[in-house]
Formats: structure tokens, C-alpha cells, sequence
């Protein structure tokens, strides 16, 4: 495995070698199954036993209330910006709350289905922070408010939930499972998988039953969370292999590292020896987020030139740093450090701009 580097991308992201190892272990005879996962029907006891395991683990670690759904859905988290107001708008009004590039391209879609009340927006300063509950525009009797609790591109979170008498909708894609969640304060939660559970190519939907009760008539089959629920995310052929993958991944979170306690403290930890660094650079690395909602996931600083930029990115590269060019909207660095990336990542990463600021 020599070869391997430190892995910063944004999505999809790194994966624990562990879970990696196994699938290439399990990948000719899913064991009892007789062959692969990837070629056995989605119908069959082998493939329930898989959709079963990884629903128990997501239960267990974000400890789901009884009153909620777990689905698997295709389309991406992208598809949810759809999905969620061609189910609930239905010509009513719903608050969207737009901390970063993933919020705002959710709205667009939405008002295709309703109107949207942008509750608060943080465009004047480039998304660099998240309004407090008192900033909130809120619309009394709205259908929903959606927010985006971690913006991947920007690097800013949320420690808190907005708070509302509306169902709360979250599009959780790049924090899902790195820290505990109270989901009870969730009507819907959805996470696109490639950035923290596993490979692309399903959606993780959460979602509790009166919300699914108030579903529109006639919708698509495929596009109604009806439909899906009832038929346990196997109306048709469900994306499989990530599923598997979505099981070995919340194995790992819980056998391994011990739940999302645990997961979270490690996650404080590798993204503190970062903002340490930025910190202690006197002003060669500036952070791009406000220092109370920097992300734990997408760590966003800039250099004093986009120069030196370019340079700090191929030089890291040189070092087997990879993908740590920030997204064009931001410029400057991203480096995404999700539940996957090691500690030994974050602290061969800080050595590294230690190294290239003394340069
Ligand atoms: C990556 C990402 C998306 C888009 O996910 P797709 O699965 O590519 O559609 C949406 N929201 C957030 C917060 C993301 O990080």
C-alpha cells in the first residue's frame, strides 16, 4: 500500500483502508452469498442481510428514535434539492437558510414547486460564517426550513440547530456521522455518501413518518419517499455495492473507532492541528470561515498570492498531499479531513505548511 497518499478530496472522499481491504477481500463471494455483492439480486437473503446491517448501524450510531425511515435513494444529495419540494412544497412556502454554494443551489430548485423565503443568506461575506437563531427571517405556518449543516465548499457548520417551529429539513452530506445528532429535532436529514459513508452512488435519507404521511398525490413512483419507504428502498434495483459499502463503513464507525462520540473528538482534534496552524502563522495561512463556525470536515485558508498557492499545492503533492486545491468559487486550499482521514494526515499536512511558510 505504499503508494497511497493522504487524500484531501472533497468528495469523494478517503476511505478507511480497513473497509477497503474487506471489499477487496469479500469482493469475488460476499460470504454466504456464493458470489459477488455485485452480482446477486437486490431481492435476494444475502442482499437483505446487507440492507438490514448497514439500517441497524445507522440506527445505532446516530441512535434514531423509533417514528423514522432510513432510505437509500439515487440521484445524489443534488437530487433531494429536487425531491424535497416536489414532495412537501405543494404551492406553499418554505424557509431555506443559504450558508454556502450547496444551500444556493438548492433554492432554484425548490422554487419550481412553491416559493421560497430565504431566511437569512450569508452572500455579503462570501459565506464565511452561519447566522445565529436571531438573524432567521422565518415564515410563520412554512412548510419547512431547510438548511445545510456543513457547506463543503466554503468550510463553514453549524454546532447548533436553527431553530423553528417548521419541520427541520437537513442536507447533512458533509458532516453525516462525524458527530452525534439529536435527530429527534429532524423531520428529514439526507447525506449524499461519497463524502463521509462511502462511496457515490446513494443518498441516505432520514425521514420521519408524519412528514412521509404528508407526501403529494400523484407523484412519479420514483420520486415519492412513499414509495420508497414502503418498498424499503428496493422498488427498483437500489445501488448495492455502495450500500455494502455504507455497511462496512458504520461497522467500522462502530467497531472500530467506537462510535460518534468518540468520531467526533477525533474529528476536533485532526481539524485543531490545522486551524492551529493557520493560527500560528502570523497571517501567511488565513482561514476563510469566521473562527466560531469553521468546519471540521472542509478546512478553507488562502496564501498571500495565488502564486504561492499554486505552489503550495504542487509542492504538497510532491509530499504525497493530495487534492487540496479549494473549489474555484473560494480559491486558495480545502483540505477535507473526514471520519476516514488519519490523524497521521492531519499532522503530516501542518508539518507540511510549517515547512513551506519557513521556505
Ligand atoms: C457534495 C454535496 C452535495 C452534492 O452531492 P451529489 O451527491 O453530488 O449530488 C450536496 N450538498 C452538500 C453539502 C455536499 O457536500
Amino acid at each position: 500500500m505504499s503508494e497511497r497518499v493522504w487524500n484531501f478530496s472533497a468528495g469523494p472522499g478517503t476511505l478507511p483502508l480497513s473497509v477497503l481491504k474487506q471489499a477487496q477481500e469479500e469482493l469475488l463471494c460476499l460470504p454466504g452469498a456464493g458470489a459477488s455483492v455485485l452480482e446477486i439480486s437486490h431481492r435476494s437473503k444475502a442482499f437483505d442481510a446487507v440492507l438490514e446491517e448497514t439500517q441497524a448501524n445507522l440506527r445505532g450510531l446516530l441512535e434514531i428514535p423509533d417514528g423514522y425511515r432510513i432510505l437509500f435513494l439515487q440521484g445524489g444529495a443534488s437530487m433531494q434539492f429536487s425531491m424535497i419540494p416536489m414532495n412537501f412544497l405543494q404551492g406553499g412556502i418554505a424557509d431555506y437558510i443559504v450558508t454556502g454554494s450547496w444551500g444556493q443551489k438548492a433554492v432554484p430548485e425548490a422554487r419550481r414547486e412553491g416559493l421560497v423565503n430565504v431566511a437569512w443568506d450569508g452572500k455579503a461575506t462570501n459565506y464565511d460564517c452561519v447566522p445565529n437563531n436571531s438573524d432567521l427571517s422565518l415564515t410563520p405556518g412554512a412548510r419547512y426550513l431547510h438548511f445545510t449543516s456543513n457547506e463543503t465548499i466554503q468550510g463553514v457548520e453549524f454546532n447548533f440547530e436553527p431553530e423553528t417551529t417548521a419541520p427541520l429539513v437537513c442536507d447533512m452530506s458533509s458532516n453525516f456521522l462525524s458527530r452525534p445528532v439529536d435527530v429527534s429535532k429532524y423531520a428529514l436529514i439526507y447525506a449524499g455518501a461519497q463524502k463521509n459513508a462511502g462511496p457515490a452512488g446513494a443518498t441516505i435519507v432520514i425521514i420521519r413518518d408524519d412528514l412521509l404521511k404528508s407526501v403529494k398525490e400523484n407523484l412519479h413512483t420514483m420520486l415519492d419517499y412513499r414509495v420508497q419507504a414502503e418498498n424499503n428502498s428496493v422498488y427498483n434495483t437500489p445501488p448495492v455495492f455502495t450500500i455494502y459499502m455504507i455497511m462496512l463503513v458504520t461497522r467500522w464507525l462502530t467497531t472500530e473507532i467506537g462510535g460518534l462520540q468518540r468520531m467526533a473528538e477525533i474529528n476536533q482534534a485532526k481539524a485543531q492541528i490545522l486551524y492551529d496552524a493557520i493560527g500560528k502563522s502570523d497571517g501567511f495561512y488565513r482561514g476563510h470561515a469566521q473562527l466560531d463556525c469553521r468546519s471540521r470536515m472542509n478546512v478553507t485558508w488562502r496564501l498571500p498570492s495565488e502564486e504561492l498557492e499554486a505552489e503550495f499545492i504542487s509542492a504538497a503533492k510532491q509530499e504525497g498531499l493530495v487534492e487540496l486545491k479549494g473549489h474555484r468559487s473560494v480559491g486558495g486550499i480545502r483540505a477535507s479531513i473526514y471520519n476516514a482521514m488519519p490523524m497521521e494526515g492531519a499532522v503530516a499536512l501542518r508539518d507540511f505548511m510549517e515547512a513551506f511558510r519557513n521556505r
